[in-house]
């Protein structure tokens, strides 16, 4: 199997607010010395292990809770995100590229599952850690008003999420700011936390008073206008 994603590249993006993010020691020396070869940098995703013991956040989440959540959800998402990596790069080896949709989709719900679980056992603490302060407090004072008015714009959001789905504190970085964002499931065909190097845009409006319904020439001919220098820049400034 070759999962052509560096964990390593993929840590390093998945910031969301204040919500450090690591996926464990033993995980962050290895994802180093992938850093080092780009042989290393295939290696598939793992289930990070709980950053605290089963029963340590009961009695608000007791320990078979977290033990089913964690063991077996967690890890059906890391499982999935492994073999759609690789069901993908059948794909491209075979040039049976039909299934794209249906593989698209899986690689950001899984994607997606594995992530948004390691921010969450991350965001939790035994006995819980009272209120912010500092910069981050700051943030929150000045994008929300006041730690209050965050709170009752956190819960509410929270609990008014569609159907499945999360609530995300997150840092919005081209307007500088703090954001609360409901994600319905997962993923709506993202990965949260990644970077984007290169966007081509398929709404209508970009190509229909041309193009018509011809979406396919547009995208070939947005192909031929590729700045890859620039690309290439941005996956410098993710990785470096
Ligand atoms: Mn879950």
């Amino acid at each position: 199997m070759s999962v052509r994603i560096s964990r390593r590249n993929l840590m390093k993006s998945v910031g969301l607010g204040a919500l450090a993010f690591s996926l464990g020691c033993s995980s962050a020396r290895k994802a180093k010395a992938a850093a080092a070869s780009l042989m290393a940098s295939s290696t598939p995703y793992e289930l990070p292990p709980l950053p605290y013991a089963y029963d340590a956040l009961a009695p608000e989440i007791e320990g078979n809770l977290l033990r089913v959540h964690h063991d077996k959800h967690h890890a059906g998402y890391v499982k999935g995100l492994n073999a759609t990596l690789e069901r993908l790069e059948q794909a491209r080896e075979s040039g049976d590229l039909s299934g794209i949709k249906s593989l698209s989709r899986n690689l950001a719900f899984h994607g997606s599952g594995h992530i948004l679980h390691s921010l969450y056992w991350q965001s939790m603490k035994p006995g819980g850690s009272g209120s912010p302060s500092g910069t981050l407090l700051a943030a929150i004072e000045r994008d929300f008003g006041s730690f209050h008015a965050f709170r009752a714009h956190f819960l509410a959001a929270t609990k008014k999420v569609e159907a499945s789905g999360w609530s995300v504190l997150a840092y919005e970085p081209m307007g500088g700011r703090l954001v609360i964002l409901q994600a319905e499931k997962h993923q709506n065909l993202t990965i949260w936390g990644v970077a984007p190097l290169l966007v081509c845009d398929v709404w209508e409006h970009a190509y229909y008073l041309q193009y018509k319904n011809n979406r396919g020439d547009y995208v070939d001919n947005f192909f031929k206008l590729i700045d890859w220098p620039v690309a290439a820049q941005r996956y410098a400034a993710a990785t470096g």
